[in-house]
């Protein structure tokens, strides 16, 4: 099942006129960093545009745990491929992932119900997830107090990773390959007439491209305006407590009781959340509907600590350690949450690569995309994740777009 192999990752070299593209990536998150590496090691000339600095939108903010659980059998399947893709990466090129499996265990039956159900569902896939009883638990992780358990699976091949390390290691090997990556550097408009990309307008001038691929995270649909095609993303927010380092605890991701999701990254520091979304209160309110920060340091403070203290409960070692910080992320999250990747019908010469789960499907976004991208060809394994899907009304071939949009 996990097929990729340490030279899957690089692209056979562009060979005639693929060879000679100039393509811009619009976004320094990990999925445009993959996007641009894999680009570059296949021999095209690369422009990253990176409106902040590399690593600092949803990735940074990411819990990044790299795994396949989703219902949809084909959308699973693209995860296999891409966390297959990420062990051979690890290797080839030292990411320094923890590769310590996953951890899902319920208390009570409500719970254990959902954790039975998605043991049946995955008991015939290709995705070695199975149950496991308490006292294997045990053996698997030592320091785990998990309390009483009435239903458990474990996942041997999920890992999670450092994002920001992970973002920067593949612009290094992006740049080492040619590539150039410019920040602060925003892509303020698109010149498109006839359905061809004209130019690149950005704050350090303006680039005359033959591909653009926009992974802007959720930023992506204020570029693909100008593209004249319109895309909207979901509104998700997000929460995470990092705990100061500590002595080496565990190198699994749980999922425990209660909603509680937790994993110790490399550095020492704990890392996780009991609300997938910040809780619905008057206080949070401007979050939850838009775009913004959090309201008060104190508020921060609290969140941090009632999270940490409630890992606490599953993970002793944990007890006491101070909270580093708070994270406050939004994900770039399609309305049926499903991927958004290939060219756009409105300009072909415009990519877009956006997607939740963006840190987990970085290795087959980034190479896909670019073989799409040098070879005008379209991946077998992209077919559901069309943009066209969302039925938008789009110009034909034939009419004029002409980009004005800007939002210097
Ligand atoms: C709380 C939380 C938990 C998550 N947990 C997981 C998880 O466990 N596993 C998983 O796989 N995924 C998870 N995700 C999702 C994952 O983090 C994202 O899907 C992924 O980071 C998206 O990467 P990206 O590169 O597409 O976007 P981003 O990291 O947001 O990068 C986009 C970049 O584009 C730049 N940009 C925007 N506009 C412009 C412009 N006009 N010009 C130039 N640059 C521009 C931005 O500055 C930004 O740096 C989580 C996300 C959150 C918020």
């Amino acid at each position: 099942m996990l097929t990729a192999t340490a030279s899957t990752w690089v692209l056979r070299p562009a060979v005639g006129a693929a060879a000679r593209l100039r393509v811009g990536v619009a976004g320094g998150g990990i999925v445009g960093a993959s996007i641009a590496m894999h680009l570059a090691r296949a021999g095209a000339s690369v422009w990253l545009f990176e409106k902040a600095a590399p690593a600092q939108g949803a990735t940074r903010n990411s819990f990044a745990w790299v795994n396949a659980f989703v219902d949809d059998t084909h959308y699973r399947a693209l995860r296999l491929e891409s966390i297959a893709a990420y062990h051979a990466l690890d290797r080839a090129l030292s990411l320094g992932m923890v590769w310590g499996g996953y951890l899902n265990w319920a208390s009570d039956g409500a719970e254990a119900a959902g954790v039975r159900a998605n043991a049946y569902q995955l008991e015939s896939s290709p995705y070695p997830v199975r149950a496991v009883a308490a006292q294997e638990i045990g053996r698997l992780d030592p320091n785990l107090a998990t309390g009483p358990v009435s239903a458990a699976i474990y996942s041997s091949i999920d890992g999670h990773l450092d994002p920001v390390q992970v973002t920067r290691r593949f612009l290094v090997i992006a740049t080492a390959a040619g590539a150039r990556v410019l920040y602060p550097c925003e892509v303020t408009a698109l010149e498109v007439a006839r359905g061809r990309l004209r130019a690149v307008r950005t704050t350090q001038g303006t680039f005359a491209l033959d591909r653009l691929v926009v992974a802007a995270g959720v930023d992506t649909p204020r570029l693909l305006a100008m593209a004249g095609f319109p895309l909207a993303l979901r509104h998700a927010p997000g929460i995470l407590a990092h705990s100061a380092s500590v002595t080496p605890l565990t190198r699994l991701v749980h999922d425990a009781p209660g909603g509680v999701s937790f994993k110790q990254m490399a550095d020492g520091s704990v890392v996780g959340t009991d609300a997938p979304t910040p809780p619905d209160t008057p206080e949070h309110q401007e979050i939850r509907a838009q775009v913004a920060q959090f309201p008060s340091v104190e508020l921060e403070r609290w969140h941090g600590e009632r999270i940490l203290g409630r890992i606490a409960q599953f993970l002793p070692g944990v007890h006491g350690a101070p909270l580093e910080r708070l994270t406050l992320g939004f994900r770039p999250m399609p309305p049926d949450e499903l991927p958004v990747m290939g060219s756009l019908p409105t300009c072909r010469a415009i990519h877009v690569a956006v997607t939740h789960s963006g840190v987990t499907l970085a290795p087959i976004v980034g190479r896909l995309t670019a073989e799409e991208v040098l070879n005008d060809s379209r991946a077998e394994l992209f077919a559901p994740y069309r943009p066209e899907r969302f039925g938008v009304r789009y110009l034909s071939n034939h009419a004029s777009v002409r980009s004005t949009a800007s939002f210097e």
